[in-house]
């Protein structure tokens, strides 16, 4: 067995960043000083925040969820997060991880609100994706599901009345977020991309993503060493992304050159002290057609909803 330059426990994995050899424990202490560094760095949490975690039951927000519990809210009391768990309404996926979901809620005893796409817009995703198709819209599942989740995960967090709403996005998500903008060509969105939470305009709750510079496989060997229970059954959806293009190819640079993924989002965090991010956007509008305040006359999910000729409630 491996010697580790921590203590005389049995190996557990190699530290991404020093090479050195650590053992499960050691190897979860640094994991967490990390996070709980850029939880400070971006200046995420204030101490009198009440954190809406959009949990989807998988490895990484799961990892997320026992991060909070076992140590940064460990001195607060447990009303100080709830689950906030979207439906989106995927046949064969959705159901066997609602049931996961409750289970581990019920175990953290944590509060957690389920909302469903049929509730908010009449028609669950498979439907809305399957109506898509028949209108000959070139939209992605994903891209559809990205505008309705984020709409969702508001609505979700304005019900719980939570003040800052985390996920667990990670660091193969950041460096892919940015390429993805780079590539498009989407300058708008390569500068709105922030890690400090900023409130947009008055009805968004300012997101926070304390998994940023921790890499999956990072989460990973967290969620294993915490034996940590999470659905593993992989969305159907999942290879129709764009990003699936991007992933591949930077984990393959990853591997060949590692820390290519934390220097595309150093990169980044340089940058953006060149961005002007106001706090609050100057105009927005209540959209035409459901009302929900927005940047644009007509709100992302109406566009959405529009383009495809759905005729759905938003509610
Ligand atoms: S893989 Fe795509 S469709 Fe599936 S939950 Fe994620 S964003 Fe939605
Ligand atoms: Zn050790
Ligand atoms: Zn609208």
């Amino acid at each position: 067995m491996a010697e580790t330059s921590c203590c005389s426990n049995p190996a557990y994995t190699k530290d991404t960043k020093t090479r050195k050899n650590l053992c499960r424990q050691h190897f979860c202490e640094l994991f967490e000083k990390r996070v709980k560094k850029t939880i400070s760095k971006y200046k995420m949490l204030a101490p009198e925040d009440h954190i809406g975690l959009g949990y989807s039951g998988g490895k990484d927000s799961t990892a997320l969820l026992h991060f909070f519990s076992n140590v940064l809210l460990t001195k607060y009391s447990k009303n100080k997060l709830t689950l906030i768990v979207v439906d989106e309404g995927i046949k064969g996926y959705r159901e066997s991880a609602l049931e996961i979901i409750k289970n581990i809620s019920m175990k953290y005893n944590f509060r957690h609100l389920i909302i469903s796409f049929s509730e908010l817009y009449g028609a669950t995703l498979d439907e809305i994706v399957h109506k898509s198709h028949e209108s000959g819209s070139s939209l992605s599942a994903c891209a559809i599901c990205g505008i309705l989740r984020r709409r969702a995960l508001n609505y979700g967090s304005h019900k719980a009345k939570v003040t800052k709403m985390a996920t667990a996005h990670n660091l193969d998500d950041e460096a892919q977020t940015i390429v993805m903008n780079l590539l498009r060509g989407d300058t708008g969105k390569f500068k709105r991309i922030t890690r400090t939470p900023v409130k947009r305009f008055s009805s968004l709750i300012p997101r926070i993503r304390p998994f940023v510079k921790v890499s999956e496989p990072e989460i990973v060997l967290y969620a294993h060493a915490n034996n940590l229970e999470y659905h593993s059954v992989p969305c159907p959806y999942a290879s129709t992304a764009m990003r699936n293009d991007i992933r591949n190819f930077l984990s393959e640079m990853e591997n060949k050159r590692p820390s290519t993924l934390i220097n595309i989002v150093n990169v980044h965090d340089s940058l953006s002290q060149f961005f002007t991010t106001p706090e609050i956007t100057s105009t927005t509008y209540s959209c035409k057609i459901c009302k929900e305040l927005t940047t644009q006359e007509i709100c992302p999910v109406c566009q959405l909803f529009e383009k495809i000729g759905l005729k759905v409630k938003v509610t």
